[in-house]
């Protein structure tokens, strides 16, 4: 069943970059396995998959010492300050960066253990209220701040769209967000590592794909409803 699925996914994302001339190596699924128990990740870690999106801390601490060492998670959801010193050393890049007092805990934290830590910042392009993020306006801006930070490496960019009937609704959205990533990524700013466009989830992965993303997180599509 997760197999199926993840083949499907894996189809319908070879389709999408073929529409848009891109090889599917560009694109890294990650398997958003948040709320689901231990036997589906390991599910899908037999299917083929490596990366596993979360969005609370605990749910990284549960699970990872339960699944095999090449397991890498991501952490997808707004992390508070506070729980900052619980996931550095577990997720290999926090996509939720939301604001510069956030990263800067990351960067004291860090210090403190001694260790790198790979960053997305989180843009709300849409401009929602209800979602968390930079908008494009201040962007630029916040990335140039966390750019002097040590410890703390960006490497690019997530967003979370809009909730839509129609996927092609969202193609603006990501539009918008791949065109910002392409003019950073030229600005060639240090410590600014233009490499990663998050965006895509089950509902719009495939038109994400076609405009450039480089992960997408699909949850529903392969664990099925939560
Ligand atoms: C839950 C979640 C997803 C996956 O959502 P699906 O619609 O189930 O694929 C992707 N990104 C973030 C940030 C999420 O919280």
């Amino acid at each position: 069943m997760i197999s199926d699925n993840i083949a499907e996914v894996k189809d319908r994302v070879a389709a999408a970059c073929l529409r848009a001339g891109r090889d599917p190596k560009e694109v890294t699924l990650i398997a958003v396995s948040k709320t689901k128990p231990v036997e589906a990740l390991r599910e899908a870690y037999q299917a083929g998959i490596r990366e596993f999106g979360e969005n609370k801390v605990q749910e990284i601490q549960e699970k990872s010492p339960l699944m095999p060492k090449e397991t890498r998670f991501h952490m997808i959801g707004h992390l508070q300050r506070n729980k900052v010193r619980q996931v550095i050393d577990k997720a290999v890049l926090i996509h939720s960066v939301d604001s510069v007092r956030l990263a800067e805990q990351i960067e004291a934290e860090a210090a403190r253990q001694d260790l790198d830590v790979d960053i997305l910042l989180e843009i709300n392009v849409a401009g929602e209220d209800s979602k968390y993020g930079f908008s494009l306006a201040e962007a630029e801006a916040a990335l140039r701040k966390i750019s002097h930070f040590k410890r703390v490496h960006i490497q690019g960019l997530m967003t979370i769209a809009p909730f839509v009937e129609n996927p092609g609704e969202n193609r603006d959205i990501f539009k918008k967000l791949s065109k910002f990533y392409v003019d950073m990524s030229h600005k060639n700013i240090d410590n600014v590592n233009m490499s990663v466009l998050s965006m895509g989830m089950t509902g719009d992965y495939e038109v994400a794909v076609e405009e450039g993303a480089t992960m997408i997180r699909v949850g529903t599509g392969i664990f099925g409803i939560r």
